[in-house]
């Protein structure tokens, strides 16, 4: 821990010693690595010029509010959940929630204007020898590399999850959110649902240059649909707004039949990030036991279906289709979880 002072309000913070730091009086994002420079020297704040001020804060910090308090969020899962076939319908009174936490987690979103221009090679078509008897086709068709020209241009809003790989729920990893709605950071509106602050792994810098470098590759990318190989480019991105947002997410432990489970919830829109369902013992008995009989009486059918030609054809497509039926029963025991879609 380093002892800083919030750059905006005066307050004496003892904070990790990561790249950003949301102060928990007055909602400014500190970049702390800027106020503590290369050696790590604690910084008081007591002789911060103005301008000194201005460059250790996060100036664009922006919040999605969370639109559900822990016990509406918890109503959404254990709704959501009895509509999954199998999982348990008195899951209020059998399951346990062991923990219910809102936390705001971190994303970088920069917007970006680009413009490249692009000489690459791509491969042309070459005919000769025209055919006698087919007008218009040719007996030998070869490819040759050519030379082509082309100018992208494309705006770009590129999202970057400020987690590390480590810390960040794998659920969470791939998913979109919605940022439009967001409000200038609100450190009151944290408080008043009991939320946590997680704040990002990355430093400002850091993330800006990662972002560039995604519009770089998606410039190429699209280049590429144009041409096999890039021989000479020029780009020109421009840098409109980058904005640094925390979202609310809901994140439930409970445990069923002494097993634990996880749960993840959008607190802006109340979706489903991912959910563990359990599978009740009834239904996980019922799906074995159908399953096992379908299967077996598809094999068996199958069988008789080869051995007697007088059946052949019915006897191994019910067959197939039994066996089948009977593995979607009991595949519906190995789920692991299950999420919303996301449109
Ligand atoms: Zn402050």
């Amino acid at each position: 821990m380093v002892k800083i002072v919030c750059p905006h309000c005066a307050a004496d913070l003892e904070v990790p010693p990561s790249p950003i730091h949301t102060c928990d009086f007055c909602g400014t994002a500190i970049q702390v690595s800027q106020m503590l420079g290369p050696d790590g020297t604690n910084i008081t704040g007591e002789k911060l010029t103005d301008e000194a001020k201005k460059t250790y804060i996060i100036k664009d910090h922006y919040i999605i509010r969370c639109h559900y308090n822990g016990q509406e969020a918890q109503s959404l899962m254990e709704d959501w959940i009895k509509k999954i076939p199998g999982a348990p319908q008195d899951f209020e009174t059998s399951a346990m929630i062991t923990s219910r936490e809102l936390k705001f987690y971190p994303i970088w979103v920069g917007e970006y204007k680009a413009s490249s221009s692009y000489v690459g090679l791509d491969n042309w078509p070459k005919f000769s020898h025209p055919a006698h008897d087919r007008p218009g086709w040719y007996e030998y068709v070869w490819y040759y590399k050519r030379e082509e020209k082309g100018k992208i241009h494309r705006e770009y809003q590129i999202p970057l999850m400020a987690l590390s790989e480590k810390n960040i729920p794998k659920y969470l990893r791939n998913y979109t959110v919605t940022t439009t709605g967001k409000e200038y950071f609100d450190i009151t509106h944290v408080k008043e649902l009991g939320g946590k602050v997680i704040d990002s792994v990355y430093e400002f810098e850091e993330a800006k240059k990662w972002m560039f470098n995604s519009v770089l590759n998606r410039q190429a990318g699209e280049m590429r649909k144009e041409v096999v190989s890039i021989t000479n480019r020029n780009d020109n991105v421009e840098e409109q707004d980058v904005f640094y947002i925390h979202f609310p997410v809901f994140e439930f432990k409970f445990t069923y039949n002494k097993k634990k489970y996880t749960a993840f919830i959008d607190g802006s829109s109340g979706r489903v990030i991912h959910i563990d369902v359990p599978i009740s013992t009834k239904f996980r008995l019922a799906t074995i036991l159908t399953g096992a009989a379908h299967a077996i009486i598809g094999v068996g059918l199958f069988v008789a279906g080869i051995m007697v030609p007088a059946i052949t054809f019915f006897g191994v497509s019910a067959g197939v289709g039994l066996f089948g039926t009977g593995m979607i029963f009991l595949s519906m025991n190995f789920r692991k979880g299950a999420q919303e879609k996301q449109t």
